[in-house]
This record gives structure tokens, sequence and C-alpha cells, in this order.
């Protein structure tokens, strides 16, 4: 029987003829087209639930169940996760926040953060961002140049956190932003006139228009390589920036400062208490002006906090611990090939002493377990065999292996 063309979607009312595919329903027919843009409708919408903008106050994660979380992936770091909790809850109440006329409007407190590096400067935000319901990106500050240099323009910042939101300018204008190594745009000298500083002063300047809220233009692929880019308006009024840096050295300037503070016999007693091996912890906004950073950008940067050096006890936590730890990584990675791997006690601290030995933080230890598990794991999974335990011995001799191939490499 010939085909007859009477049926038509009902939704867009084009009759089967024109259309790629036609679903039917009880009392009703739908084609292909109708479906996508519905689907398109229906995931707008469900964004738009999610983000932190429409959720209601009792929805909002609180500071302490922020912290919680940040706690199941970060060890330690208390003081920075406490103000990280806190920066990012009144974030989302900004948000919420419509304020009527006569009404106080509450500012937004950006964040800096400073600490060694390999400290979990990094870590934390990319944990934070796990659990956000707002676009988030981290830039390194390092590209950053003035307008008309070679380098990233400042703008660039924003088109990333575009970027993740789809280009949709309003959820941009909610997100928050991951500025590293905000140290490497300290001004260079404390003469500011000496020279032209396209990569410090010049940028911090830049810099401070995006923090203290203004319209930015945007270019939405970034970079300079597509001049004839239409720029996009983005206002940075409630966007949240988080800034990180090492900032080595500042503890000569912590110091000073202190030292110089010291007038009378109770200042003296006072100073007697100084815990000298951890001086990030007295850091003041005084201490980044004398590092090299503008008053308006640490104006600009009301909350500040510090990260703790990392010591062996917690170097050893960060090697078990964490909800997805290296160890852990380590044994799911077997366990997907049928294979138990265990880790013998004096190998885990024999790992921590030798990140401790080669000066490589936290970052060491995944590249010394790598060194240690390496021919395990590329005989094990055609040998049959289930189980594998790595005992001092083992460990040792793999990782004396590598470092001879280093230096034999070295030569
Ligand atoms: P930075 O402070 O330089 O930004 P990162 O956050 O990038 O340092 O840390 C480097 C790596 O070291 C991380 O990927 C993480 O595995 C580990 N690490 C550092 N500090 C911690 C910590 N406090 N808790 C858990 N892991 C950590």
């Amino acid at each position: 029987m010939a085909k007859s063309f009477k049926q038509h979607c009902s939704f867009c009312g084009r009759p089967e003829n024109e259309l790629k595919l036609l679903l039917t329903g009880i009392n009703a027919y739908i084609c292909n087209e109708c479906v996508e843009r519905a689907h398109e409708i229906v995931k707008e919408e469900n964004s738009k639930k999610q983000d932190g903008f429409s959720m209601k106050n009792d929805e909002l994660p609180r500071p302490k169940q922020i912290k919680e979380f940040l706690d199941q992936y970060v060890i330690g770091q208390d003081d920075a996760k406490r103000y990280l909790s806190v920066s990012v809850y009144n974030h989302y109440k900004r948000l919420m926040h419509k304020p009527g006329k006569d009404e106080v409007e509450i500012e937004k407190s950006n964040i800096i953060m400073v600490g060694p590096t390999g400290t979990g400067k990094t870590l934390l935000a990319k944990t934070i961002a796990r659990m956000l319901k707002v676009p988030f990106t981290i830039v390194d500050a390092t590209v950053l140049t003035e307008a008309g240099y070679v380098g990233e323009d400042i703008e660039s910042i924003l088109t990333r956190l575009l970027q993740v939101a789809d280009y949709k300018v309003d959820t941009a204008e909610r997100g928050i932003v991951f500025i590293d190594e905000i140290d490497k745009i300290a001004r260079k000298s404390d003469n500011p006139s000496i020279t032209r500083d396209v990569s410090g002063e010049g940028v911090q300047q830049g810099l401070l228009k995006l923090l203290e809220g203004s319209v930015v233009n945007v270019p939405p692929q970034g970079g300079r390589k597509h001049p004839e880019q239409k720029l996009i308006p983005v206002d940075t009024k409630n966007i949240l920036f988080i800034c990180g840096g090492a900032f080595d050295g500042i503890e000569k300037k912590i110091a000073q400062r202190l030292n110089t503070q010291v007038v009378g016999y109770t200042a003296i007693q006072k100073t007697a208490h100084i815990d000298r091996n951890n001086m990030l912890q007295y850091i003041a906004p005084q201490d980044l002006k004398s590092f090299g950073l503008i008053p308006e950008i640490i104006g600009r940067l009301p909350i500040l906090t510090y990260l703790e050096p990392l010591d062996r006890t917690t170097l050893r936590n960060i090697l078990t611990e964490p909800k997805n730890s290296i160890i852990k990584q380590y044994q799911k990675l077997l366990e997907l090939d049928g294979i138990t791997l265990t880790f013998d006690e004096d190998t885990l601290n024999y790992i921590v002493d030798k990140a401790i030995e080669f000066k490589l933080g936290a970052r060491g230890l995944r590249s010394i377990t790598e060194d240690i598990m390496i021919d395990a794991m590329f005989e094990l999974p055609s040998s049959g065999e289930k189980e594998l335990r790595i005992t001092l011995d083992y460990a040792q001799s793999k990782v004396e292996k590598s470092r001879t191939k280093l230096l034999a490499n070295s030569k």
C-alpha cells in the first residue's frame, strides 16, 4: 500500500514527508527537531535551577558543610579552609539577596591565600569548584601582561569564565575565578618609575579594574588571534576572585615588621612567643605591600589567609587520608585488574622521607610512588597474580634504580 503523508508533528505542524523522523504518541506526534528543541529548553531550565542564584536559603551549603567537604580532600590548612568556606557562603548569599532601595548593600570579599608552593592552594580552589553550583575557572597570573605586550590581556581571565558558563553572560557574572601565582605580578622594584614594568604594576592596574567591579569588554575566543571577534561586555561586580601565591621571601618582610614594632617591655614579651618556623601565620596586608602589590589591589582583596608548610605528619596523611589519596588511586587502578595492593607502614614512611629529602613537598609523593609502582604496573596485568605487597626493600630498590637512571642520563 502506498504511504499516505497525513500525519503532522503536533508541535510545529510540519507533515511527515518533510521530516526525518516522526514519533507517535497516544494522541499526538512529535518530530525529531521539536524533540531536540524541547531537550534544550529542559536542559536550560535544569541548569537555572542548579546554579547558586536560584537556590533557596535552606539549600545553601553552610560554612561548616563547605569545610567538611574540603576536609575530605585537603589535609590540614584549617585557617584557609575556614576563610574560604565563609567567603564562598557569603558569595552565595550576596547573589540571592537583591537589596531594596535603602537597604545595606553587601560588598563582595575577594580572597588572597599566601603559602609555599605545593601546600594545597590550587587543590583547595579545585575542591571548592567540585561542590559549587556557579561557574569556576583557574587562571595563571604569570601569562598576563599589560595590553599591547606579548602575553595575555587581563580580559582573557574572563574569557575562560565565559567559556565554562557556555557563554551565558549572566551566569558568568556570578562565577568564581581563582588567580594563581598572583605574587608573580608584584612590582619588581620599590621605585615604580625606573623602567616600564609591563608584567608588574601595569598588570596590577588592569587587574584592579576587574577586582573592583566594572564592565569589561571580553574577547569571547580569548587572545589576539581573532581580531575580528565581537567583544562581549561582562560586569565583574558579582564575580568572586580568589588569589593564591607563594610570595617567596615574604617571611623576611613579616619578621622585619614584627621586629620594628617591638617597642617597650610588653612588646618584647609578646615577640618571645613568635613561632619563627611559621612566620606566614602573622601575615598582614602591609607585608603584601612591601612585597610589591599596590595598595589598591590589596584593598580589593580584604580576606587574607595563609597556608601552613607541610610537615612530616601532614605529608604522611596526604599519602593515605584524602578521599582520592595517591595510595587509594593506585589501589583502585590495580583493583580494576583484580589485584589487591598493600603498602607496608615503613614503605609509606620511606616515601615521605624521600619526598622531604628531594625537597619536593607533596608534589614529590606522587612521583616517588610512581617510581616504585611502574615496573609492577607493567608486569602484573599479564602475570595472573592477585596480590602485590610493597615492602620497604622493594620500594628502596625501585627508587634507587630510577635515581641511578636519572644520574646516568644527566651525565
Ligand atoms: P599549590 O599550593 O602550589 O597550589 P597544589 O594545590 O597544586 O599546590 O598541590 C600540589 C599537589 O600536592 C596536589 O595535587 C595534592 O595532591 C598535594 N597536596 C598539597 N597540599 C595538600 C594538602 N594539604 N592535602 C592534600 N593534598 C595536598
